[in-house]
């Protein structure tokens, strides 16, 4: 994809402690909104970066460095007709340049003052996010409300055509991910209407010979299935299976993935329906923390500790080790695999670095921002150096957890609501076709998410073809 438009980033404020936010809130800009993000402190601000701009976007924050910079960012965007996206508190200092009108002698509220809003009648916690002051009623008349604050009621993001407003910040761990993919969409509205696309990347997940093998009828049972209902399928391929004997200091190897003679017979009867995804190499290796595992799948090959209990060094040989050998093993039996996805999502920043150079897409969201561990719903592709990652998983039928199928379609639905074109990734265990009282919950699966209006797509195909 070749970044079709540029947007200017004037972050308010930056710390070190907003490096992480601000790497998502980028990558967001430039992957979902295919984008050239030129990013500049407020005190470096030139109104020549502005030229050629499609957009500018402020990430406000309550404590300014550098008000007459933002205020003048703000002035030479309106002369110049560039359409501006506010996003985050502080908005009340600029409401002239910007337009807007504040409720009078109103403070902001309170981190955890505003429980919830709604965004095109999708209900999201806001419990843990800093807001703006409320805006003045009366705006809701001059723009598209796009969430509504119920308490205060008020516009909490607003659309003009020259304007995206989102008057809190969108960044916090877990409860606020929706409410960033409401930022985004918000944002994205300055630059025309979106074809709605709505996308499901399907990943059969923890494929290995062992779970997968002659015996086992699950595997075929489940991919007749979905040949059947036209489900693009991702396979997680687990390359060679090793003895979990918790006591075992070293690994052995059991069987390889050239012994699941069910996958390699789908690979190569319905190559056009299937993609190869390495799940690592072993799923496992030796270490006290994966004592216990009885099942391919559950065992960690990589920690997040690797970098301080290895050494940065070693972790990284460590990575590249694994995923050589995994790669020449699955080469072998399928296929060169040009997909990865790390056990667990869990790589440390150095290692994943490794997964980057050596695959060009990641399955997966990117689980770090600097030395954070992201907690950010993506329902997009994330380009990251050379490589890209994939969106964000709704979940997986779990084997205790009856309510899954639901929990997914409902999650669904709302992402449906908040994004016009949104990809996300829903993976499935084929063992649990055979568990007792789940032998519906594939086909209501594919059945509930066809009637949201999802697609079953590839991952490689969705890349290739540019928006
Ligand atoms: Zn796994």
């Amino acid at each position: 994809m070749t970044p079709s438009r540029t947007i200017l980033l004037l972050p308010a404020r930056t710390s070190e402690k907003d490096a992480g936010s601000l790497q998502a809130f980028r990558e967001a800009l430039e992957s979902y909104l295919v984008s050239n993000v030129r990013m500049v402190a407020p005190p470096h601000y030139d109104p020549v970066l502005l030229e050629g701009a499609d957009a500018l976007v402020v990430l406000g924050n309550g404590a300014f460095g550098d008000v007459a910079a933002v205020s003048r960012a703000l002035s030479d965007a309106d002369d110049r007709g560039v359409p501006i996206a506010w996003v985050g508190p502080g908005a009340d200092r600029f409401a002239d340049e910007l337009g807007l009108r504040f409720r009078a002698g109103l403070q902001a509220p309170q981190r955890g003052e505003v429980e919830e809003i709604a965004y095109n009648g999708v209900a999201m916690a806001t419990d843990t996010l800093a807001f703006a002051p409320p805006l003045a009623a009366e705006m809701a008349r001059q723009g598209e409300v796009r969430a509504w604050d119920p308490a205060l009621e008020s516009p909490v993001i607003l659309n003009r055509e020259d304007l995206a407003y989102v008057g809190f910040l969108p960044f916090v761990d877990n409860y606020g991910t929706l409410p960033f993919v409401a930022t985004i969409d918000s944002v994205a509205r300055l630059f025309g209407a979106r074809a709605v696309d709505r996308r499901v990347l399907f990943r059969l997940e923890d494929i290995s010979a062992t779970a997968y093998g002659p015996d086992a009828p699950e595997f075929a049972d489940v991919t007749d299935f979905l040949l059947q209902r036209e489900v693009f399928m991702h396979l997680g391929i687990i390359a060679e299976d090793v003895d979990h004997d918790p006591d075992l200091r070293e690994e052995r190897v059991l069987r390889d993935i050239g012994a699941a003679r069910n996958v390699v017979t789908l690979a190569f009867s319905h190559p056009d329906a299937v993609e190869i995804v390495q799940h690592g190499f072993r799923h496992f290796r030796p270490d006290e923390r994966n004592a216990g595992c009885g099942i391919p799948g559950c065992g960690w090959e990589f920690f997040e500790d690797d970098e301080e209990t290895l050494g940065v060094e070693a972790a990284v040989a460590f990575a590249r080790e694994r995923l050589t050998a995994g790669r020449e093993v699955i080469a072998q039996h399928l296929s060169v695999p040009m997909v990865y996805e790390a056990p667990h999502y869990t790589m440390t920043p150095a290692q994943a670095a490794v997964a980057e150079e050596m695959f060009p897409l990641i399955l997966h969201e990117p689980w770090s921002y600097g030395s954070e561990r992201g907690a950010f719903f993506l329902p997009w592709f994330t380009r990251r150096a050379s490589a890209w990652y994939g969106p964000s998983d709704v979940g997986y039928v779990a084997y205790d957890e009856p309510l899954s199928v639901d929990y997914i379609l409902f999650r669904l639905d709302a992402i449906a609501r908040i994004l016009p074109d949104p990809v996300v990734i829903v993976f499935f265990h084929p063992f649990i076709r055979g568990a007792e009282g789940r032998e519906d919950d594939l086909e209501r699966l594919v059945t509930g998410i066809e009637r949201l209006g999802y697609r079953f797509a590839s991952a490689c195909d969705e890349l290739a073809s540019a928006r």
